[in-house]
Protein backbone atom coordinates (compact mmCIF):
# COMPACT_ATOMS: atom_id res chain seq x y z
CA UNK A 1 0.00 0.00 0.00
CA UNK A 2 1.54 3.49 -1.02
CA UNK A 3 2.29 6.03 1.97
CA UNK A 4 -0.02 8.57 2.12
CA UNK A 5 0.78 12.23 1.73
CA UNK A 6 0.37 14.72 4.86
CA UNK A 7 -0.01 18.60 5.07
CA UNK A 8 -1.11 19.84 8.23
CA UNK A 9 -3.39 22.74 8.82
CA UNK A 10 -3.37 25.11 12.45
CA UNK A 11 -7.04 26.32 12.22
CA UNK A 12 -9.83 28.01 13.99
CA UNK A 13 -12.13 24.97 15.92
CA UNK A 14 -14.89 26.80 13.59
CA UNK A 15 -16.79 24.32 11.96
CA UNK A 16 -17.47 26.95 8.62
CA UNK A 17 -13.66 27.03 7.79
CA UNK A 18 -12.47 23.44 7.93
CA UNK A 19 -14.05 22.54 4.39
CA UNK A 20 -12.97 25.01 2.43
CA UNK A 21 -9.10 24.85 3.85
CA UNK A 22 -8.91 21.29 3.70
CA UNK A 23 -10.19 21.47 -0.02
CA UNK A 24 -7.95 24.50 -0.88
CA UNK A 25 -4.86 22.67 0.46
CA UNK A 26 -5.34 18.80 -1.09
CA UNK A 27 -5.71 21.03 -4.52
CA UNK A 28 -2.72 23.53 -3.89
CA UNK A 29 -0.48 20.69 -2.20
CA UNK A 30 -1.48 17.87 -3.74
CA UNK A 31 -1.71 15.74 -0.72
CA UNK A 32 -3.91 12.83 0.17
CA UNK A 33 -5.15 14.07 3.53
CA UNK A 34 -4.91 17.30 5.73
CA UNK A 35 -4.31 16.80 9.38
CA UNK A 36 -6.30 19.59 11.84
CA UNK A 37 -4.78 21.27 14.97
CA UNK A 38 -7.84 23.61 15.79
CA UNK A 39 -7.75 26.06 18.81
CA UNK A 40 -10.30 28.76 19.04
CA UNK A 41 -8.14 31.21 17.16
CA UNK A 42 -4.69 30.17 17.05
CA UNK A 43 -3.08 33.20 15.47
CA UNK A 44 -3.93 35.53 18.32
CA UNK A 45 -2.06 32.65 20.69
CA UNK A 46 0.81 32.00 17.86
CA UNK A 47 1.61 35.72 17.76
CA UNK A 48 1.28 36.52 21.73
CA UNK A 49 4.05 34.51 22.98
CA UNK A 50 4.38 31.33 25.33
CA UNK A 51 1.12 30.08 26.96
CA UNK A 52 -0.24 26.65 27.18
CA UNK A 53 -2.34 26.85 23.63
CA UNK A 54 1.42 27.51 22.03
CA UNK A 55 2.13 24.82 23.97
CA UNK A 56 -0.60 22.27 22.68
CA UNK A 57 -0.81 23.79 19.17
CA UNK A 58 3.46 22.66 18.93
CA UNK A 59 2.39 19.16 20.51
CA UNK A 60 0.13 18.41 18.14
CA UNK A 61 1.77 19.64 14.94
CA UNK A 62 4.80 18.01 16.42
CA UNK A 63 2.89 14.63 16.11
CA UNK A 64 1.77 15.76 12.17
CA UNK A 65 5.26 16.87 10.71
CA UNK A 66 6.77 13.83 12.67
CA UNK A 67 4.77 10.76 12.54
CA UNK A 68 3.11 11.76 9.08
CA UNK A 69 5.79 13.79 7.68
CA UNK A 70 3.61 16.55 6.68
CA UNK A 71 5.04 18.29 3.87
CA UNK A 72 3.94 21.58 4.50
CA UNK A 73 2.54 23.72 7.19
CA UNK A 74 -0.49 26.00 6.84
CA UNK A 75 -2.20 28.47 9.67
CA UNK A 76 -5.17 30.20 9.23
CA UNK A 77 -7.27 33.23 10.21
CA UNK A 78 -10.61 33.84 9.31
CA UNK A 79 -13.92 36.36 9.22
CA UNK A 80 -16.02 36.71 12.10
CA UNK A 81 -13.94 34.65 14.22
CA UNK A 82 -15.51 34.36 17.64
CA UNK A 83 -12.25 33.18 19.52
CA UNK A 84 -10.47 36.59 18.14
CA UNK A 85 -12.98 38.89 17.70
CA UNK A 86 -10.39 41.15 15.81
CA UNK A 87 -10.04 43.12 11.95
CA UNK A 88 -8.77 41.73 8.80
CA UNK A 89 -6.05 43.73 9.09
CA UNK A 90 -5.02 43.20 12.83
CA UNK A 91 -5.85 38.81 11.87
CA UNK A 92 -3.24 39.70 8.80
CA UNK A 93 -0.67 40.73 11.37
CA UNK A 94 -1.25 38.15 13.53
CA UNK A 95 -0.91 35.12 10.50
CA UNK A 96 2.49 37.07 9.54
CA UNK A 97 3.49 37.10 13.39
CA UNK A 98 2.35 33.27 13.30
CA UNK A 99 4.31 32.19 10.06
CA UNK A 100 7.61 33.39 12.14
CA UNK A 101 6.44 31.57 15.14
CA UNK A 102 6.20 28.19 12.73
CA UNK A 103 9.68 29.06 10.55
CA UNK A 104 11.37 28.86 14.14
CA UNK A 105 10.12 25.62 14.67
CA UNK A 106 9.90 23.79 11.46
CA UNK A 107 12.57 25.26 9.32
CA UNK A 108 12.78 22.90 7.27
CA UNK A 109 8.63 23.21 5.84
CA UNK A 110 6.76 25.52 3.59
CA UNK A 111 4.55 27.73 5.39
CA UNK A 112 1.17 28.85 4.40
CA UNK A 113 -0.66 31.61 6.00
CA UNK A 114 -4.79 31.28 4.61
CA UNK A 115 -7.61 33.77 4.89
CA UNK A 116 -11.41 32.35 4.74
CA UNK A 117 -13.53 35.18 3.97
CA UNK A 118 -17.23 35.38 3.66
CA UNK A 119 -17.99 33.47 0.49
CA UNK A 120 -15.91 30.41 2.70
CA UNK A 121 -12.83 31.28 -0.25
CA UNK A 122 -9.20 31.19 0.84
CA UNK A 123 -6.77 33.52 -0.15
CA UNK A 124 -3.21 33.09 0.58
CA UNK A 125 -1.74 35.58 2.67
CA UNK A 126 1.98 33.72 2.55
CA UNK A 127 2.97 31.13 0.52
ZN1 LIG B 1 -12.43 31.43 14.57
Amino acid sequence: MPTSTFACMINCMDGRVQEAVIRHLKARLGVDFVDAVTEPGPIAHLSKGASVWVDNIKACTDVSVEKHNAKALAIVGHFDCAGNPVSKEEQVKQLHQSVQVLKEWYPHLPIYALWVNEQLEVEEIVS
